[in-house]
């Protein structure tokens, strides 16, 4: 885990310490040398100019506050190639028409598991739904734009926020499914209070990694158990709604 703060992959670069820099990381599951060489390469091109401060560690990726080279903060979410599961990315990315792996490599899957998250991403915000906008995906990294306050502060989950205007969240929520369903034509697989973002009082969908195309086969599946999680999370905000009528509300009938 990365317990330095501030990292200035720009300086790191100048100076020619990468070799120095890798040996003391390269026991860092987070930056291993590949990720080093996509940071620095992100760094040239202005995506990145600093990395200050994990906003989260989680099971297979790691989320930085960071900014680029004008100074606007940016999200960067860091998958480890060592901790990832490859069973389920394999599986989840062999049913996706977009995405024709036949490799084996496990980096390879990782690369396609980032940018099938960009483009999830993408095809959201066309289709009209709050998400970060992605900026750039490149190897097993991704720059997106960063949810948060004036201050820089992140933003907190749905299911550890006090919400404030529960209907209007909830419908919100409904008719975000309703457009990755029907115009974006994804399902989001991993939809909960987790997963949702409070920008002030409004709802931001997150990590559409598991992303499905409609037509997978475990699509339907899957939008059923996102239902299945946003009705305990509507309870708990004091919102009573049926799968039913959700289910009727994202189908349109
Ligand atoms: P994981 O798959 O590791 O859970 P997520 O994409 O869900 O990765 O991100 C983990 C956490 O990082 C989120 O719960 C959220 O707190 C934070 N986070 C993710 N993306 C952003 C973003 N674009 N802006 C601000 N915070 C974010």
């Amino acid at each position: 885990p990365i317990t330095k703060s501030d990292i200035n992959l720009q300086k790191m670069r100048e100076v020619k310490r990468l070799k120095s820099v890798e040996d003391k990381r390269v026991g860092s599951e987070v930056f291993d040398r590949i990720t080093l060489k996509t940071l620095y390469k992100l760094a040239n091109q202005g995506y990145i100019h600093l990395l200050n401060g994990a906003i989260s560690t989680g099971k297979e990726a790691n989320v930085f506050k960071g900014t680029d080279s004008e100074g606007k903060i940016v999200a960067v979410k860091i998958y480890r190639v060592t901790t990832s599961d490859f069973k389920k990315m394999q599986y989840y990315i062999q049913g996706d028409p977009r995405f024709n792996v036949r490799s084996n490599s496990k980096r390879q899957l990782i690369n396609n598991w980032v940018l099938k998250e960009f483009k999830n991403l993408n095809r959201a915000a066309e289709a009209g739904v709050r998400v970060p906008k992605p900026i750039v995906a490149k190897n097993n990294v991704l720059v997106m734009e960063f949810i948060g306050d004036d201050n820089g502060s992140p933003s907190r989950l749905m299911r550890q926020s006090k919400i404030s205007n529960p209907q209007y969240v909830a419908d919100k929520i409904i008719d975000y499914v309703k457009k990755l369903y029907n115009d974006a034509e994804l399902v989001h697989g991993d939809l909960s209070g987790f997963n949702i973002l409070m920008q002030e009082n409004e709802p931001v969908i997150i990590d559409l990694s598991q992303g499905l195309v409609v037509d997978h086969p475990i699509s339907l599946e899957l939008l059923n158990r996102d239902i299945e999680n946003l009705i305990k999370d509507f309870k708990k905000m004091g919102i009573e709604i049926s799968h039913d009528e959700i289910k009727r509300k994202i189908m349109d009938l």
